[in-house]
């Protein structure tokens, strides 16, 4: 298999994926594959339920929260996201942080529900500490939120996949009532570093995660909502997305990605038997220390994130020139390098290095660098 740097859908554990291709035709003893079996049967409500509750114990979800299981990725959410919530409050208001193309996706989108206002934005080269930087190159200062008090929610995206930006402080309950924005609740589209950390969902009132890059594969979403949120989804909202129905009916109100739910379940285990998030937070700082320390040492590539928000997931760099870019991943597939080429919204190239992809992928990809640096440096 080759080292795998996609940004999703990415790289899953090799154990995972062999213990999936021998339960194939017969799971657990059932005679069916998990593809064949109904949702409601006791078999699939086992693994479903077993799923919810190993993720439940990586990430500290008490009962406060409902855990769903959800489809149409984190694109259908910035869509159900307001059809859910922002009839929170009256005004039907959301505030969002832009900090990034996912993020800037959201508030569009969300801008068919309600009132939606943008409270700070990192898409101008304005710069953040005296520097200039480029657009989408950093995370907006939380004192320079303007929050509206009477937004039912806050938007934010904790990692920008495509920008390579990364934001963990998300302001606690103190700091929201500082910027006026004590009743606000925080949304937190985490897609692409869901899992790869622990989080602190006491600051949050709802998360959501595609599961394509750590979780498993495309076709499931997951979404962490605090069940005192639950029942003001707007009366257009489709009873399949209404998060009160899905919770209710523990994410088989109607037919679940059951395939993907599986995998995902899987996966779960293999980070409880890794550790836990805990665990595989060290791994990955482990890998994204080792890289940016390469590149900090090298003249020759260069990175457009601000150190304090580069993302221990996605990396985006570039070469010095871009006639250069079709030679590096020629020459990075030929070693068994994959999926390096960069967004086509940023250009130059991204590694992405998630949960599945071990500090021996990495060292791959240094080494690859290192020579690729000495023949065109
Ligand atoms: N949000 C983030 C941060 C993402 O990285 C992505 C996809 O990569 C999306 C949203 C959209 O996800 P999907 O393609 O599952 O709708």
């Amino acid at each position: 298999r080759l080292w795998n740097f996609s940004a999703g859908p990415s790289a899953l554990p090799e154990s995972v994926l062999q213990q999936a291709a021998q339960e194939m035709l017969d799971w657990n003893g059932s005679g069916m594959s998990v593809m064949e079996m109904s949702h409601r049967g006791p078999e699939f409500t086992r693994i479903c339920d077993e799923a919810e509750d190993d993720l439940r114990e990586l990430l500290g979800i008490g009962d406060e929260f409902a855990v769903l299981f959800m489809q149409g990725g984190a694109t259908a959410e910035n869509a159900i996201v307001p059809m859910n919530l922002i009839g929170l409050r009256d005004g039907h208001k959301a505030d969002f942080v832009l900090s990034g193309i996912w993020s800037r996706k959201s508030a569009t989108e969300a801008r068919k529900y309600g009132d939606v206002s943008v409270v700070a934005s990192s898409e101008s080269e304005l710069n953040q500490d005296g520097r200039t930087w480029q657009p989408w190159a950093w995370f907006p200062a939380v004192d320079q939120w303007q929050v509206r008090p009477d937004a039912s929610f806050l938007h934010i995206c904790s990692n920008e996949t495509i920008g390579g930006v990364e934001f963990m402080d998300w302001p606690d309950a103190r700091r929201m009532r500082a910027l006026g924005a004590g009743d606000v609740e925080l949304v937190v589209d985490a897609s692409s570093h869901f899992l790869s950390r622990s989080m602190p969902l006491d600051r949050v009132g709802m998360l959501y995660a595609g599961a394509q890059k750590n979780a498993g594969p495309a076709g499931v979403t997951i979404v962490v909502v605090r069940r005192d949120l639950l029942g003001h989804a707007l009366p257009i909202c489709p009873s399949a997305f209404d998060y009160a129905n899905v919770a209710k009916e523990r994410s088989r109100f109607n037919t679940p990605p059951a395939y993907s739910i599986y995998i995902a379940g899987l996966v779960f285990k293999w980070l409880l038997k890794q550790g836990g998030l805990d665990a595989i937070e060290k791994v990955n700082q482990e890998k994204s220390r080792r890289l940016y320390q390469f590149f900090d040492r090298s003249d020759f590539y260069q990175l457009p994130v601000h150190p304090q928000f580069r993302s221990r997931m996605n990396v985006p760099f570039f070469l010095p020139d871009t006639t250069l870019d079709g030679i590096f991943l020629d020459g990075a597939r030929e070693r068994g390098l994959a999926q390096l080429k960069g967004h086509k919204s940023v250009g130059g190239m991204r590694a992405s290095i998630y949960n599945a992809m071990p500090l021996e992928g990495v060292m791959a990809l240094i080494e690859y660098l290192e020579s690729f640096e000495r023949t065109h440096g």
